[in-house]
This record gives C-alpha cells, sequence and structure tokens, in this order.
C-alpha cells in the first residue's frame, strides 16, 4: 500500500492543526520564505499595518488571506519576496481602549494615573494583540516573516516621520492655523478631514426656528433656522442668498424677513415680495443677552452656501462652531465666539448655559427662546453627523490651533502619480482622484498622549525649530546627554528635552501635540525599506508591486502613502492596488456588536477550518462584499471540498488495491483515449484560466475554475471510468498539478493532499507544496475542440436521462436506442452509450429515447438489479472487495448468469428461497 490512508470524513481544523504543527517544528516556512532570495526577478508586496488593539475579526481574515494568496502565487512563480508583516501600534484608538480598560473619562484621569504609566500601558497593549493576531494569522494559513514584522510605534518608525516633516518645513508646507475642528469632547481632539469622514451617522435632533429681531424696527424679524441650538449663544451673523425672493410675512402682530419659498412651506401666506438686497447689512439683535455677546456687531450677510430648500433661506452663523462658518467668518472678519472648553462643555460668560455640556442644552435653550418670545417653532431632522471614528461620541466643533500640512502645491503631483497607478477594480482610481479633488490640508497635530511626537519647537520669540532626527536634536538640545538616554521617542520622556532657540537663545519646549496615525502609516514604504540608510535596497523594493487593503483605505492609509511618497520623491508608491469590501453575515447584513450576529475569528477557524474561510472569500470578487457564516462555509465544504476529497481518496483506494505506486514515466501526449486526453485539456485548460486570473487580482475566477474542475473530475472522469486500473498514472499526475494549483487558495488541504500523493503522513516529508514551483500548462495539451464536444456530450446525456425519468426509465434498464441532434464523431457517441445505457445512439431531429422494452432488455435489467443487491449485501458483511462467495437466489436471467458471476466475484449460483450471499 503506498497511499496512507486518509479518512473518510473531512475534518478541516484537525487536519490543519497537524498540518500547522508540522509547518512551525520544520524549516518549511523560512524555506518558503528564502526559496528566491536569489532570484532576479521581485515582487514587493507591501503588507498595511493591521491595528494591534485587539484580536483578529473575520473581516480581517479576508484581506489577509487575499494577501497571502498573492505572495504565495508570486513565490510559486520564483519572484524575489519580502514577507514583512506591520502592526499598526500608536494613536488614539489605542489610547481609547486603554482608557476603557482603566475606566478613565478624560484627560484628567490620564495626567492623574501618570503619563508614563500611561504610555507603558498602551505600548503593552500593543504587544499583547500584536503576539495574538500573529498567531490568529499563522491559523489562518498565512506564511510571513514573523519574526521580523514592523511596528509602528517604534524609533525607527517615528523618526522617519521626523525627517519627512522636516522636508516638508522645508517646502514650505507646514503651517499652523485656527480652525474650528471637528472635536471628539471625550478624546478631547479634533479629528482630521479623513477621520471625520470615517464617523458620520445618521441621527435625529431638533432643528429651531427662531426670530433675531432687527435692530430699531418694532416687530419685525428675521427667521433663521438651525440644526445645533447649542451654537445660538455664539451667533454672530445670519447669512442669506439674494439669488432666491425674499418676502416679508405677517404672523400675529410681527413681521419676517424669510426667503418665499420657505414661508410657503411654513404656512406663511401673508406675505409680500421685497427685494432681498435690502436685508443685507441690516444690524440685529443677539437673542441672548450674555457677557460673550457683548460687543458682537450682528449683522445680515449673502452667503451662496444659503439654499431655502431646508429651513427658511435664513442661516445663523456661528464662525466659532462650524467648520463652514468659520471660513465665511474668516472671510468677513467677522467676530468669532468660542463658547466650550475641550470637553464639550460651556465656559464662563454663557449664562445659564455655562458649564453645561453642549449636547444637553437644547431644552434649555428652547425654554430661554420661549421665555424671550423668540421660538416660532421646533421640528424633528434626520442628518448626517459626524461622530468620533473610534469612542463613537457625538462630535462637536470647537475653535483650535491645529498645525497642518498644506495640501494646494502637492494636489496635483499627488494626482498625477495616482493616475499611474493600476487601480483594481478601475473605479477605486476614481475615487482616489475625487478625495484628492476634496483633500483639505492635512491636519497632522492631535491633543493627545500616546503617539508621534510631533518634533516642533516653537519659541516666544515666533522661530520655530523643526527637528529631523536624534542627531540634530542632540545638536540643539541644550543638555545633549538627555538624548542619548531617552527610553523613548514617546511622551514623556522626549518632553523633557528643551532645545536652545536659535534665534534668541532662549530654552523652548516642544509643542505637546502628537501626530496622526496616518503619518505612522504613511511612511512605511521608507520606513521599513531603508529609504535613508540603505537606498540601494530600497530602489530595489520601492515603489511596491501591490498593496491591498479595505476600500476605506483610499483615503487613510493608500492616500497617506501616496502624500509621503509624492512628497519625498514625487513618485507613486505602489503600481497595483487592490481594495476588497466588507464582510456581511449570512443574510447580507453588515456584523455589529449590537445586533451580535459577528462571528468571532477564533471560533470561526476552529469550527469550519481556516481553508474553508479562505475559499469562502476568494469565491467573491474582492470589491463585492463577502456574505460569511457557518452556513456558507458548510456549502463550500459539501459542494467543493468534499468533491475533491472523495475523488482523491476513491483514486488512492483503487490505486492501492492494485499495489499501485508512481514511477513509470508520464507523458500527456501520449495518450490515445478519448476522455483521458479530455481529462488533459481539462487540467491545463483550468491551470491557463487560474493563472491569467490570479494574475489580474481575480480570485472569484480561480475558484469558479477550479471548481468545475473536480466537478468535471470526479462526476464525469472517475465516475465514467471507476474499473479501470490503467489510468492510475494520469490521476496521480492531475491531483499533484492540482495540489500545487490550489496550494494558494487551500495551503492546508492542498498539503495534506500532497503528502499524501508523496506516500507518507502529515510530518515524515521534508517536502512541502509550498516549495514546489507553478504549474505550467502545456498549450499543445489543450484542445478545446475536444472539450467542446464532450459538452456537447455531457448536455444530451442530461437531456436523455431527464427523458428516462419522465417514462419512468432507470438507468440500469437498457433501452434499444437514443436519438440526438448534434453530429459527433464515433468516439463520442460511444461515451453516450455507455453512460445513457443505450444500446445504440442515432441521429435525427430532436432529442428522443426508444421506450419499447423487449424481453432481453429486461433480462439484462434484472440482472443487473441482481448483481447490484448482491453487491450492497457482500458489502453489509463486511466482505473484502476481493472475497470470492456463493449466491442462492430465487430466480435469474439464464443468458446472463456468467455475467453475474464474474461481476460479483462468486463462485456458484442455485436456486433458493431468498437472495443469500455467503463467502466462498
Ligand atoms: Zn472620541
Ligand atoms: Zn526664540
Amino acid at each position: 500500500m503506498y497511499f496512507p490512508d486518509l479518512p473518510n470524513n473531512l475534518d478541516l481544523p484537525l487536519l490543519e492543526n497537524a498540518i500547522l504543527k508540522w509547518w512551525y517544528t520544520t524549516d518549511i516556512v523560512s524555506r518558503y520564505l528564502h526559496k528566491n532570495d536569489d532570484s532576479e526577478k521581485t515582487f514587493s508586496f507591501i503588507d498595511g499595518p493591521i491595528t494591534a488593539n485587539g484580536s483578529m475579526g473575520v473581516h480581517h481574515a479576508r484581506g489577509r488571506t487575499l494577501k497571502d494568496v498573492f505572495q504565495r502565487f508570486k513565490n510559486a512563480q520564483g519572484f524575489a519576496q519580502r514577507f514583512q508583516n506591520g502592526f499598526d501600534c500608536q494613536g488614539l484608538w489605542v489610547e481609547v481602549e486603554v482608557e476603557k480598560d482603566n475606566g478613565f473619562n478624560s484627560k484628567k484621569d490620564i495626567s492623574d494615573f501618570g503619563l508614563d504609566k500611561f504610555t507603558q500601558t498602551c505600548v503593552s497593549r500593543v504587544d499583547k494583540f500584536s503576539k495574538i493576531q500573529t498567531e490568529q494569522s499563522k491559523r489562518l494559513g498565512m506564511f510571513m516573516d514573523w519574526d521580523n514584522s514592523y511596528y509602528t510605534n517604534s524609533q525607527n518608525n517615528n523618526l522617519y516621520i521626523w525627517y519627512f516633516l522636516k522636508q516638508v518645513h522645508q517646502k514650505g508646507w507646514l503651517c499652523k492655523k485656527k480652525s474650528a475642528t471637528t472635536w471628539c469632547p471625550r478624546c478631547e481632539t479634533g479629528l482630521s478631514q479623513h477621520e471625520e469622514a470615517d464617523g458620520y451617522k445618521e441621527i435625529t435632533d431638533t432643528s429651531v426656528y427662531l426670530k433675531f429681531k432687527l435692530s430699531g424696527k418694532a416687530n419685525e424679524y428675521v427667521l433663521a433656522w438651525t440644526t445645533t441650538p447649542w451654537t445660538l449663544s455664539a451667533n454672530v451673523l445670519l447669512a442669506i442668498n439674494t439669488k432666491f425672493e425674499y418676502v416679508k410675512a405677517k404672523s400675529g402682530g410681527d413681521y419676517l424677513y424669510l426667503a418665499k419659498l420657505s414661508a410657503e412651506r411654513l404656512g406663511l401666506t401673508d406675505y409680500e415680495a421685497i427685494d432681498a438686497n435690502t436685508l443685507l447689512n441690516l444690524p440685529y439683535e443677539s437673542v441672548y443677552d450674555i457677557p460673550a455677546q457683548k460687543d458682537v456687531k450682528h449683522y445680515i450677510t449673502n452667503w451662496e452656501m444659503v439654499d431655502p430648500v431646508e429651513g427658511t433661506g435664513v442661516v445663523h452663523i456661528a464662525p466659532g462652531c462650524g467648520q463652514e462658518d468659520f471660513e465665511l467668518g474668516k472671510k468677513l472678519s467677522s467676530d468669532m465666539i468660542a463658547p466650550l472648553d475641550e470637553t464639550g462643555h460651556f465656559l464662563q460668560g454663557y449664562g445659564e448655559l455655562s458649564g453645561m455640556y453642549a449636547h444637553d442644552v437644547a431644552p434649555k435653550v428652547f425654554e430661554y427662546l420661549t421665555s424671550t418670545g423668540a421660538l416660532f417653532k421646533t421640528e424633528a431632522i434626520t442628518h448626517r453627523y459626524p461622530h468620533c471614528w473610534r469612542c463613537k461620541t457625538k462630535c462637536l466643533f470647537r475653535l483650535e490651533d491645529s498645525w497642518y500640512i498644506k495640501s494646494d502645491e502637492i494636489r496635483p503631483l499627488m494626482k498625477a502619480a495616482a493616475d499611474k497607478v493600476n487601480w483594481h477594480p478601475k473605479y477605486v482610481g476614481r475615487r482616489m482622484q475625487n478625495w484628492l479633488d476634496s483633500m483639505e490640508d492635512w491636519m497632522i497635530s492631535r491633543k493627545r498622549f500616546y503617539g508621534l511626537a510631533l518634533p516642533f519647537y516653537e519659541c516666544s520669540c515666533g522661530e520655530l525649530t523643526i527637528v529631523g532626527s536624534l542627531e540634530e536634536l542632540k545638536t540643539v538640545a541644550i543638555d545633549p546627554k538627555m538624548v542619548d538616554e531617552l527610553p523613548s521617542l514617546h511622551r514623556p520622556w522626549i518632553d523633557n528635552i528643551k532645545v536652545k532657540c536659535p534665534k534668541c537663545g532662549e530654552s523652548v519646549s516642544r509643542i505637546s501635540d502628537v501626530g496622526d496615525c496616518w503619518l505612522d502609516a504613511g511612511v512605511v514604504p521608507f520606513s521599513t525599506l531603508n529609504y535613508l540608510s540603505d537606498k540601494k535596497y530600497w530602489e530595489k523594493w520601492f515603489p511596491s508591486d501591490l498593496v491591498l487593503e479595505m476600500i476605506e483605505q483610499v483615503r487613510l492609509w493608500f492616500y497617506s502613502m501616496l502624500f509621503f511618497s509624492v512628497a519625498l520623491e514625487n513618485t507613486l508608491p505602489y503600481k497595483n492596488v487592490v481594495a476588497h469590501a466588507e464582510v456581511r453575515d449570512e443574510s447580507g447584513e453588515r456584523m455589529s456588536k449590537t445586533k451580535k450576529n459577528g462571528i468571532p475569528y477564533d471560533d470561526a477557524v476552529e469550527k469550519m477550518g481556516a481553508d474553508a474561510m479562505r475559499w469562502l472569500y476568494c469565491q467573491q470578487k474582492p470589491h463585492t462584499n463577502v456574505n460569511f457564516g457557518y452556513n456558507i462555509a458548510d456549502k463550500v465544504k459539501r459542494e467543493h471540498f468534499l468533491i475533491l476529497w472523495n475523488s482523491y481518496r476513491f483514486f488512492t483506494q483503487h490505486a492501492n488495491m492494485e499495489n499501485w505506486q508512481p514511477g513509470e514515466e508520464f507523458s500527456p501526449q501520449d495518450l490515445t483515449n478519448t476522455i483521458d486526453k479530455w481529462l488533459v485539456s481539462r487540467l491545463n485548460s483550468t491551470i491557463k484560466q487560474v493563472t491569467e486570473s490570479i494574475e489580474k487580482y481575480q480570485t472569484s475566477k480561480v475558484t469558479s475554475a477550479v471548481e468545475s474542475f473536480v466537478s468535471d473530475l470526479s462526476t464525469w472522469y472517475i465516475r465514467r471510468n471507476r474499473d479501470r486500473k490503467d489510468n492510475f498514472t494520469l490521476l496521480h499526475y492531475c491531483f499533484t498539478e492540482l495540489s500545487r494549483l490550489t496550494a494558494p487558495f487551500t495551503p492546508y488541504l492542498s498539503e495534506a493532499i500532497f503528502q499524501n500523493l508523496q506516500g507518507v503522513t502529515v510530518g515524515e516529508s521534508t517536502e512541502s507544496v509550498h516549495l514546489q514551483s507553478w504549474p505550467k500548462f502545456t498549450p499543445e495539451l489543450i484542445d478545446t475542440w475536444l472539450e467542446s464536444q464532450m459538452t456537447i456530450v455531457r448536455d444530451n446525456c442530461q437531456e436523455i436521462h431527464a427523458l428516462r425519468q419522465k417514462s419512468g426509465l432507470k438507468v440500469r434498464q437498457p433501452l434499444a436506442s437514443a436519438t440526438i441532434v448534434d453530429k459527433l464523431d464515433e468516439q463520442f457517441l460511444a461515451i453516450i452509450k455507455e453512460e445513457t445505457n443505450v444500446k445504440a445512439v442515432l441521429i435525427g431531429n430532436e432529442v428522443s429515447i426508444d421506450s419499447n422494452l423487449t424481453p432481453e432488455l429486461i433480462e439484462e435489467c434484472e440482472s443487473r438489479d441482481l448483481i447490484r443487491a448482491i453487491q450492497v449485501m457482500r458489502k453489509e458483511q463486511g466482505l473484502k472487495v476481493n472475497d470470492r462467495i456463493t449466491i442462492a437466489a430465487p430466480k435469474w436471467p439464464k443468458n446472463f448468469e456468467t455475467e453475474i458471476l464474474t461481476k460479483t466475484l462468486a463462485d456458484s449460483i442455485v436456486i433458493g428461497d431468498a437472495l443469500v450471499v455467503d463467502k466462498a
């Protein structure tokens, strides 16, 4: 027996864990990683860092599967590669989880805890989860250079960002500006444009219509509208749009100015048209009589953003409380009132609002407006409103000093570079162009603790020092020795180093801000490729041939890498970008904690098996959502894996029974049998199709090609050739090629079959399917004519079988003839004859069968039924395949006695009361 026994029940997790252990207790993985080190051709993949902030989810497994698939494919093809995995290890999201763990609610809690301890806790958190994620990724079947992963909190990574910031500063792109930033009151920091874009949620708020009294006019008001009542105490302007018609409407004893469209919608039908221009610059009175509003000059202005489709056509403007309002206020040099502290509470000077949380004041505001008679009405409104992408808190707007990298100069360069990238699918490239069009200056500072320490030293004399390296820091530090002794570049330690202002000589502290975490990830194509220390190495691996992440990364990682690359080298950082979509639940719903429809990765992988998970992900086009769940994995197993497994077992059992072993030379060119030639052709076409599809990152075409080959192999080739003993070499060749072909997709199952093909059980060999080269197809072996003829054969067989079923004629009942329409060669007609159990195949105008049963045909069927019954009894009695028997039966067709004896390995058949089978 050459092939070791395989269990008939395919227990993937059991099989996988045994293989996993073998891979990592031998040198298989390291041989795989270094297989092509000396190769001339390179394939550079750069891994987008996974956030080391929790255990891996099944959604992470999708991208990681695809990454592993493409790297394995290129490795089998002989490309030298880097297999560096990355972890995202610093930034706000780590802080948020550490705060949650420790029950912190504010920055003050962190200061009380101690900044040094806080940073250490953040570091141990990412250490812990990067280790867990490494093990989880190994379990998924990923082969990476695990001991050489990069971590974005490393000194190396942070110093590369210092270098970048210095370069950017030298180009004149770095600036500090005041702006109304979207602000998370819990995290107490501003959010950048791309972070904000990540956190929009649809919510319902109460909007308010209110009357602003025109100064010096009795009973004349402007009717304004706002969805953020908390900002009314910071009102400075009212804006109308003179492009539209405005009216003076009567409401009770009052006159209200508003857009005509709005007046009609609000039922204010008693109005007269006015010239909107007469409203411009009219002064009005604040609705709040509070210290903060003293000395503010309120007036009506024109603004093209106002649209009367909503509200009243009059918009209340608070430049200290919103981005667009801020821009308008800046343009008009208006007053600006910034009412909130960092935690979103009102400062002193806001009357009864002082000390209150901004999102809590709406009822108080309505009460107040009612008491002063300014309230016209309130109305529920559903709108998209920013929420913090990390902690989900409803955001506010604050005026803050933040650091930015200007984007106007770099924008066209980035657009040009992005245009040269191959985006998969193409629309991702358009999305990038749109994003770049709308790209504002990049807000790179955060008022937080655990992140890149921005190396900015701002002296009170106005001098700004940007430090680009540790050496530079030493030259400007007041005490250079402290730089050598720095335990980490993080806060609080870095903050102890003071530099000497080159202009006035004063001691200067670092600004306390830390960096946006997308700086950490954007620098990766430089920091991990030794851009500063080994240019040759960098040139070898840059730009990367492939990056692959979720589609959201267009405005995150893909964007930040592009920014770095264009800023430092004016070139693209990647040649191919594959963007993949989401993982949903079985019914296509988004997975979410509240719906409890998510499946933890560890459960999924140990229940369905990593290969089932991987296959399921590969079955979808990368850019469409994947529905994920146990039923879908079961389907993968039933409809593909088990068919392959059972076919393979069938082959090995029969080969073992004949004491066959591989060894003889096999040249598929020499095959003469039609169906053998067909199988070889199908195999080679499948290899061709898989290779071409994977080159284009089209995994779904790969899985369907493989599934259809396996189905052809099992339900056609093997089923039609069950009794043959002369095709073991051919089948061995097929399964060997198939195991190499599927190795990138199902690394475990392919390995299991490959090991068995070598005649060993897992663990006994030092050879692995993952050290093999990619199977090559032989064009001369692909016979498309033969494949198409066979398809016609199969279609006809299917039709004939259907006709039999309709007439109640089982397949075991031989028929005199069947008629088909297609003109086929004799070799194909022979296959139809055999498959459909007819004595002759005729050509005619339509498919039909001759359902007349002669006594001979009936007897032949009886003999087949009897043979089958005897085979079943042999099996039930546990007889071996080659055990001889004797038979007793009530009757049998005498013309077929010899055939019955031969086919059932019987020595004799005698008359008996019932069918009895005995061992001879
Ligand atoms: Zn937050
Ligand atoms: Zn100075």
